[in-house]
């Protein structure tokens, strides 16, 4: 996919739906070979919001960084395994020269030079002085603690899921420290019901589908945090096993109703709609809905 029009190759340590590591090596390789066939210069930038304070403190040995000669700018999430409240995110690039000066914005009315390369220009500097703060305050060695602190915990909810037997793990072990998981055998009830039904146990744990050519596996996915206790997880673990409990009890009246409805619907014609199918009705029904708002001039959108 790579061609002569190429700004670069964006590679991700840490995938949103299931924490997963791309291997960056193995594309800086591919990448240098490719470079060197065509005299290209394609380089690459590493999306590692989620990743870049993990990797180094519980996989030091990887190399996904500016060890790789290709990877040129890193970007990392100071609001995620950072540990600092929402609304903060760093990037760095290798040197000077990989950040164009054009790019960058320079004011002097405030008395001296103000380079600066964000889309926004005041605000407030409370952030970086926590994310400064925590870097002094925990050093490498806190961090790599409380990181291998989350690894343990999501190891804790990842054995207690596997016990029940329902679940297949849908992450691996070396990545961000989280579970994304799915039911064996979701005909009964899906992982859309276990995320609702949580819900009364207080746990917002989101359920969704993967992207484009996995969309048949729905998975459920818990982020282990700092704050995320051993006791958490075992509780976690705990609620799930009484939902499926409840879901294989309870709502039998419910399933029937379910089913009922359904045998009315395959009398009427009608084919019972897959998740999937709902929500790519629901958004085009959404599409539709805001493009007469934009096209209708009477209405405010
Ligand atoms: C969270 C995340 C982002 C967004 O980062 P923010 O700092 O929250 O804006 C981008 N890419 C990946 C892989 C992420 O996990």
């Amino acid at each position: 996919m790579v061609d002569e029009n190429t700004i670069c190759v964006a590679a991700i340590l840490g995938s949103t739906l299931n924490g997963e590591f791309e291997d960056v090596k193995l594309l800086n390789d591919l990448l240098v070979e490719k470079n060197k066939e065509t005299g290209w210069d394609t380089p690459i930038h590493v999306d590692a919001a989620s990743g870049g304070f993990i990797a180094p403190f519980l996989y030091p040995e990887l190399e996904w960084d500016f060890r790789l000669p290709l990877v040129k700018s890193i970007n990392v999430s100071g609001h995620k395994y950072g540990l600092v409240y929402a609304g903060i995110g760093w990037v760095i690039w290798r040197s000077k020269d990989d950040l164009p000066d054009e790019l960058i914005f320079h004011i002097n009315y405030l008395g001296a030079d103000q380079p600066t390369f964000t889309l926004n220009f005041s605000k407030g500097s409370s952030q970086v002085i926590a994310q400064y703060y925590q870097l002094i305050r925990l050093g490498y060695e806190g961090y790599r603690n409380v990181m291998e602190n989350c690894h343990e915990n999501a190891m804790v909810l990842k054995r207690g899921l596997e016990k029940t037997g329902l679940f297949n793990i849908v992450s691996k072990d070396e990545g961000v420290p989280l579970v994304a998981f799915s039911l064996k055998d979701n005909k009964r009830h899906d992982e859309f019901d276990i995320a609702e039904m949580l819900r009364r146990f207080r746990w917002i744990v989101p359920a969704y589908t993967m992207p484009a050519d996995a969309q048949h596996i729905t998975v459920l996915r818990v982020v282990i945090r700092e704050d995320f206790s051993r006791t958490l997880a075992e509780s976690l673990v705990k609620d799930i096993e009484k939902v499926l409990h409840e879901l294989d009890t309870l709502p039998v009246k419910v399933n029937a109703k379910l089913a009922m409805a359904e045998e009315e619907h395959s009398k009427n014609g009608t084919v019972k709609k897959t998740a999937i199918e709902t929500q790519r009705e629901i958004t085009a029904y959404w599409k539709k809905f805001v493009s007469e708002r934009k096209t209708n001039k009477n209405k405010i959108c």
